[in-house]
């Protein structure tokens, strides 16, 4: 029997990307995320051609020794050898850049070639799957997911809410001016649980960073995970969330910006209260694009391009946007601009950027709304289709942000 033996996707040798799950060996089938650029590799050494062909109908399936034979008419020469794999690379990456579908037979490639291909194909947007076939896999099909993204049909309505950071009581109370119910319970497992209803049918879109900083992480944690397991709530993923789910992971994280408190207030939750919090977060999608392609709510911003699409890299650029990969003196990335040069039809509302006030991008089409909650600022949600702000203030200052300033009156506190 042949059998497909392993499968990675382009998350560091991660069978799962952060939003397409890879589900695996079920009767030989096997689900791949949308507008994968699948790597096979025949353990044989053989072509895995006519496996790709048979599976991906409308993907142009390429294979390096085409490269090496444009290059010299001997496959073998140092030439042919040396020169072949860049312009293999040039090809593979145009191709997917233009929109097209790409496999690749890995005959003949390196391990290492493979992981750089992986590399890059996720910065065209294609999440590169290494599939190792043991023979044939005559009998094995594979399933393209839908994008888990792209989500023009849903047209809401949302209340889309900017970075809660462990502020619960605000939350608590901007969800209740938005018209929703939230109630607390304790579940068997003595997990802090919510319900979050909205009569008028209407779901909470988290922008993302549920955690850190502000008093009650778990609360807020808990609250998104049941309001997007109930189905009235889509949550985007920030980068504290990211981090969290690699700390989840056991992955090396820095324990700074807030981070301790949540991972003690997490630890000192139940083992089942883990195993949900991983097995959420591992599932946010990278962005979401909505409403007949009119709204995009992501975290740190989304390219034009990205719309829709998913992969590794976008998720990154989702998360973080365009860092420089340089610190400023307070230990902060230095963040770059992509809104002005964003032209899109859809409104992009993010957050990850505490402002004063919500702020919109240079060209009316990016719309910032967080709005420094955990510094003392406010908790603010955009009402789609509607377009109007809500907003209250923060109960008290968490944390010190070195660019923001909260408006003095707006605090409650004492
Ligand atoms: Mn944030």
């Amino acid at each position: 029997m042949t059998a497909i033996i392993n499968a990675v996707s382009d998350r560091q040798g991660d069978p799962v990307s952060p939003s397409a799950k890879l589900t695996g060996f079920v009767a030989n089938e096997i689900e791949i995320p949308w507008a994968s650029c699948v790597i096979a590799v025949r353990k044989d050494g053989a072509s895995a051609r006519s496996f790709l062909a048979r599976n991906l109908p409308g993907a142009d399936i390429l294979e390096l020794a085409r490269y090496r034979i444009q290059l010299s008419d001997d496959p073998r020469s140092t030439e042919a050898k040396k020169g072949g794999f860049p312009l293999f690379m040039r090809d593979v990456m145009e191709r997917l850049v233009s929109g097209r579908s790409v496999a690749i037979d890995a005959q003949g490639i390196r391990d290492d070639q493979i992981r750089e291909f992986q590399r890059m194909t996720s910065k065209a947007y294609a999440p590169g799957i290494r599939l190792d076939l043991d023979g044939d896999c005559e009998e094995t099909t594979l399933h393209m997911l839908p994008s888990p993204t792209d989500r023009r049909d849903d047209a809401g309505p949302f209340d889309i809410v900017g970075d809660v950071h462990g502020c619960l009581e605000e939350l608590r109370e901007l969800l209740a001016d938005l018209g929703y119910d939230v109630a607390e319970y304790r579940d068997a497992d003595h997990q802090r649980r919510f319900t979050v209803t909205h009569l008028g049918g209407r779901r909470i879109a988290f922008v993302g960073d549920l955690a850190d900083r502000g008093p009650d992480s778990v609360g807020c944690l808990a609250l998104a995970m049941d309001a997007v397991a109930s189905g009235v709530a889509v949550w985007t993923i920030g980068n504290h969330d990211g981090k969290l789910l690699d700390w989840l992971r056991n992955r090396k994280v820095s324990m700074n910006h807030g981070f301790p408190t949540t991972t003690s207030e997490v630890s000192a939750e139940p083992e089942s209260f883990r195993t949900r919090l991983l097995d959420t977060l591992r599932t946010l999608p990278s962005h979401l694009l909505l409403d007949g392609g009119n709204l995009v709510v992501a975290h740190a911003g989304c390219l034009e391009e990205m719309h829709g699409r998913d992969s590794s890299y976008l998720t990154s650029f989702c998360m973080f946007g365009p860092v420089t990969g340089q610190t400023d003196v307070h230990g902060y990335p230095v963040r770059g601009d992509w809104t002005s040069d964003y032209r899109g039809r859809a409104l992009v509302v993010q957050g990850h950027t505490p402002v004063t006030d919500p702020t919109w991008g240079p060209n009316g089409n990016v719309l910032c709304i967080d709005t420094g909650c955990c510094f003392g600022g406010a908790l603010t949600a955009m009402r789609w289709p509607e377009r109007e702000l809500v907003s209250v203030p923060a109960v008290d200052a968490h944390a010190v942000h070195h660019e923001f300033q909260p408006q003095a009156t707006r605090l409650q506190g004492p």
